[in-house]
């Protein structure tokens, strides 16, 4: 296992990048602590499997280093990194059965026969293929040959890291909550430095203690699940992580208030006069429905969700979406609406600006 370090790392695709729009990831600078658990999480196309590359090897950063425990890695093939990385769509070889290819990373290396053995059947169980270890490979599912690919990726326990890139794509909606399970599993056994990247954020919520969130080839956001819904660093994370994302509404701000639209809203913390683009979030956990003070909406929707009710509102237009217990009551038509101000973020320019306590 290893920590693994980004020191001012950037990759353009291009040959003659010169403008920031040219590289697919901007400058990174990121230590994955070693034995931690992390989730790389983003939209299609926001670098994730360029950073996943560069880690592996698979891909030279245009520029800066990477480091395994110190020592500069940066020009050393994949094959030495001494890493296990499974792909989106499966790697099996088609004509050696399950079980020689759950075999085949510890055979490279000269593991012995009973450890091989004993390995292919903990991986085995793990993945759910004990009974089809002896079918080739050729003529199975998608999904099972991903299974495979999973496996092998697991086989090994003295790898450096292991990095999934958004691995359960083609397996069905009800093993993939089984594998995720056995992949964390897994870490809490072996603890070894894990990288999983996904596009989905339940993924990378249940997942990974730690989340790392990716937009247009930044790093915008590293933190906690609590932190990414309480703390937002970025209106992108603000607006990506949460079922719907967080309210985002242009305002001015003075000292502890806002106004939006002429109305008056206290916050939960002083921030001077700011300038610029100003917004406020607040996510919908935290919209309240008043019958008289507040800020007016109309009523567009209502939905149910679970135990809860998603209110669909907009106010001069704007969305604000509102997430209500079930036994109140939603008006009709229009409504006024309140934000509790500990929970209001404010934006500068997209970034979150910290309150003085007041
Ligand atoms: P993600 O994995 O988050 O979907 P990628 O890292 O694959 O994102 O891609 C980031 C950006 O780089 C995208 O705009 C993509 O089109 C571009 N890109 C990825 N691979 C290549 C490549 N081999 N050549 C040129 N552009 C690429
Ligand atoms: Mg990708």
């Amino acid at each position: 296992m290893a920590q693994i370090t980004l020191k001012n790392i950037a990759h353009s695709y291009m040959e003659d990048p010169s403008k920031e729009a040219d590289y697919a990831l901007k400058e990174v600078d990121h230590v994955w602590r070693d034995g931690e658990a992390y989730a790389l999480l983003g939209p299609s196309g926001c670098g994730k499997t360029t950073l996943l590359n560069i880690v592996s090897g698979l891909l030279r950063p245009s520029h800066g280093r990477v480091l395994f425990d110190g020592q500069d890695v940066t020009d050393m093939p994949t094959a030495e990194r001494n890493i296990a990385q499974v792909f989106q769509f499966p790697v099996v070889y088609d004509t050696m059965t399950v079980r020689e290819n759950l075999a085949f990373p510890l055979k490279n290396r000269g593991v012995e026969a009973a450890t091989i053995t004993e390995r292919v059947q903990r991986v085995a169980s793990m993945i759910g293929m004990e009974r089809e270890l002896d079918r080739k490979a050729r003529g199975l599912t998608a999904d099972a040959k991903q299974k495979i690919s999973l496996g092998r990726g697991m086989v090994r326990d003295d790898v450096n890291a292991l990095l999934f890139d958004e691995p359960l794509t083609v397996i069905d909606p009800h093993m993939k909550w089984e594998l995720r399970t056995q992949l964390k599993h897994l870490h809490g056994q072996f603890g070894h430095t894990m990288i999983y990247v996904t596009h989905d954020q339940t993924e990378a919520l249940t997942f990974a203690d730690h989340v790392v969130v990716m937009h247009d080839g930044r790093v915008v956001q590293i933190g906690t699940p609590e932190e990414l819904f309480e703390r937002p660093a970025h209106t992108f994370v603000g607006y990506f992580i949460g079922s719907p994302g967080m309210n985002l509404l242009p305002a001015e701000v003075q000292g502890d208030r806002a106004i939006i639209d002429g109305h008056e809203v206290p916050l939960g913390a002083g921030y001077g006069d700011m300038s610029g683009k100003v917004e406020i979030g607040i996510r919908p956990e935290f919209v309240r429905l008043s019958d008289d003070v507040g800020l007016p909406v109309t009523i567009d929707r209502v939905e149910d969700v679970g135990r809860h009710r998603l209110v669909r509102t907009t106010m001069q237009g704007r969305p604000i979406n509102i997430i209500a217990s079930e036994g109140g009551p939603v008006p009709s038509e229009n409504a006024r609406i309140t934000f509790d101000p500990s929970r209001i973020n404010i934006y500068a320019d997209d970034w979150r600006v910290e309150g003085r306590a007041v």
